[in-house]
C-alpha cells in the first residue's frame, strides 16, 4: 500500500525551493550530529541564526498568523517543510526551533493583544526561546499538585519554588510556568500561568545530565520578581491555560509529516544486509520483527496524520491525540526490543564506534527511549486522560480550548 501523500505541482515546486535553500545555506558540517551529546556551542549559535532566517521567510512556524511572525501558510506547506527539515537534519528530532512550542496554543488562546506582541512575536520570529517549566519534584504525573508559589507585591509577582526536568537546547530567554497563586483555593483553581524572563535576579538554572544526552535543567526561584503583565489569563486560571498547552503536548495537534528514522533504518538494514551469504530478510524471526515494527510505525503515522488533519480543519480533537500518543509511546518500546532482536549487539554501538550501524542512530534511541517516554507526561497519565476522554473513568474531561477551536487564528 502506498502511504505517500499526493502533492500538487505547485507544492512540489515549493519543496524544491525549500530543499535548494537548505543546500545553499546549511553546510554539511552544520547538520545535527546523530548523538545529542555532540551538539556543541558552535552548532547551537549557527542554528539560532538559521531559525531567525527561516522565521523571516515564514518557514519556521508556517501556519501561524503572519501578523505575529508566522507564515500564514497552509498545513500542506507545513508537511513539506517538516519533511525537508528532517531530511536536512536541521535538529536532532527534526523539531523546529529551540522553543518548546507547546506554549504557542496557550498564547494564541489566552494572551491579550499586548502579551501576544510581547511574548508570541519574539518566539515566532525566533528572537527568543521559551522552555516549559511545568514539572516539580512533587508534581509530575500529578501536575495539578504544583507547589511553587506566586505572591502579589503591588503590580508585580514574587515567585518562589522549584521546577525539575525542564528540557531544551542552550539557555532559554523565557520560561512558562504555572505557579500556585492561592493556597486556599481548590485544586485546578489555585494556579496562575507566568512568563518568566531569563535571566532575572533570584532565578537559577542548573544542568541535569540525563542518559538520553539532551539538556535538562533544575530551576530554582528565590523571590524572583516579575511584572504583573507576565501573567497569562486570570490569576486562578493557570490550570486552564496549562490545558491549552497540554492538548498539544498530549498529541492533540497531530503531526504534519510523521516519521520514524529508527524503523526506516531497521527496514533498510534488513533489506541490504547479507549474513552468512543469506539476505537477512529471509530469516523468519528477523522478517517478523521488521514487519511488526513497520506496522506499528505506519499505524502511528496514520493516527498522527488524522489528528493533524482534524486540528487544521478546525474539528474538535477529543480523544484522537491521546490514542496517538499512547500508541506512539507503547509501540516505541516494542520497537527498541525488535531493533535489538534484529541488530543484536550492533544496536548498542554508539556514534563514535566505526562499526555502529547508521552512525549510531539506534544506540541513541535505545539509550533515550524509556526517558523520552516520560517527557510530556508519562504513558500511564496519557492513558488516564484517554480514559476520561472516552467516558470510561470516574471523571469525565472535555478538551481545553486550542487555536483550532477557540479563536479565528490558525496555528
Ligand atoms: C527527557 C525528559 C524531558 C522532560 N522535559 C520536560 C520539560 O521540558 N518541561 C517539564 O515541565 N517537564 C519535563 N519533563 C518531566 C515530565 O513531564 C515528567 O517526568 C512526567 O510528567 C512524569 O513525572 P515524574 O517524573 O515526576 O514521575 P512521577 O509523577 O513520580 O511518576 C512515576 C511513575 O508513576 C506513574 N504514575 C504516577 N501517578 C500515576 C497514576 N495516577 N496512575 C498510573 N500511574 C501513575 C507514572 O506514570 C510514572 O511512570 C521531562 C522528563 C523527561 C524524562
Amino acid at each position: 500500500m502506498d502511504f505517500s501523500l499526493p502533492y500538487t505541482e505547485e507544492q512540489e515546486r515549493f519543496r524544491q525551493e525549500v530543499r535548494a535553500w537548505f543546500n545553499d545555506n546549511i553546510p554539511q558540517a552544520m547538520r545535527a550530529p546523530v548523538d545529542p551529546n555532540d551538539y556543541d556551542e558552535e552548532l547551537y549559535s549557527f542554528w539560532r541564526g538559521v531559525h531567525k532566517k527561516l522565521a523571516a521567510k515564514g518557514w519556521l512556524f508556517p501556519t501561524y498568523p503572519k501578523e505575529y511572525g508566522g507564515g500564514s501558510l497552509t498545513p500542506d506547506h507545513e508537511a513539506i517543510l517538516q519533511e525537508e527539515f528532517r531530511l536536512s537534519r536541521a535538529f536532532p528530532d527534526g523539531h523546529r526551533g529551540y522553543t518548546n512550542n507547546v506554549i504557542l496554543p496557550a498564547l494564541l488562546v489566552w494572551a491579550t493583544e499586548e502579551q501576544k506582541q510581547k511574548f508570541l512575536v519574539p518566539i515566532l520570529t525566533a528572537e527568543k526561546v521559551a522552555f516549559q517549566g511545568f514539572t516539580e519534584p512533587q508534581s509530575g504525573a500529578d501536575l495539578a499538585n504544583i507547589q511553587s508559589r506566586a505572591v502579589r507585591d503591588g503590580d508585580d509577582w514574587i515567585l518562589t519554588g522549584q521546577k525539575v526536568f525542564i528540557g531544551g537546547h542552550g539557555d532559554p530567554d523565557l520560561l512558562y510556568c504555572p505557579m500556585m497563586t492561592d493556597t486556599d483555593a481548590p485544586r485546578h483553581r489555585n494556579l496562575g500561568y507566568f512568563m518568566v524572563p531569563v535571566p532575572t535576579p533570584g532565578l537559577e538554572l542548573k544542568r541535569m545530565n540525563l542518559i538520553h544526552g539532551q539538556l535538562n535543567f533544575f530551576i530554582f526561584f528565590d523571590n524572583v520578581r516579575i511584572p504583573g503583565d507576565h501573567l497569562i489569563g486570570g490569576d486562578h486560571q493557570g490550570w486552564q491555560v496549562a490545558g491549552s498547552t497540554l492538548e498539544q503536548e498530549h498529541g492533540g495537534r497531530g503531526q504534519a509529516a510523521p516519521a520514524d528514522d529508527n524503523v526506516e533504518a531497521l527496514v533498510s538494514y534488513v533489506q541490504r544486509t547479507i549474513r552468512d551469504g543469506v539476505s537477512l530478510g529471509k530469516d523468519p524471526v528477523v522478517q517478523q520483527a521488521a514487519m511488526d515494527a513497520y506496522i506499528d510505525f505506519r499505524r502511528n503515522s496514520l493516527l498522527a496524520l488524522r489528528t493533524f488533519w482534524m486540528y487544521t480543519n478546525r474539528t474538535e480533537v477529543t480523544y484522537e491525540g491521546n490514542v496517538s500518543s499512547v500508541h506512539g509511546r507503547e509501540s516505541s518500546l516494542r520497537n527498541v526490543i525488535r531493533v535489538r532482536d534484529v541488530y543484536g549487539m550492533y544496536a548498542l554501538l554508539g556514534a563514535k564506534d566505526p562499526f555502529a550501524p547508521h552512525g549510531g542512530e539506534q544506540e541513541v534511541n535505545q539509550r533515550g527511549r524509556a526517558g523520552q517516554n516520560h517527557a510530556g507526561g508519562s504513558t500511564n497519565i496519557a492513558k488516564v486522560v484517554l480514559a476520561r476522554r472516552i467516558g470510561i473513568s470516574r471523571t469525565k474531561e472535555r478538551p481545553a480550548p486550542t487555536p483550532a477551536t477557540a479563536t479565528s487564528y490558525g496555528g
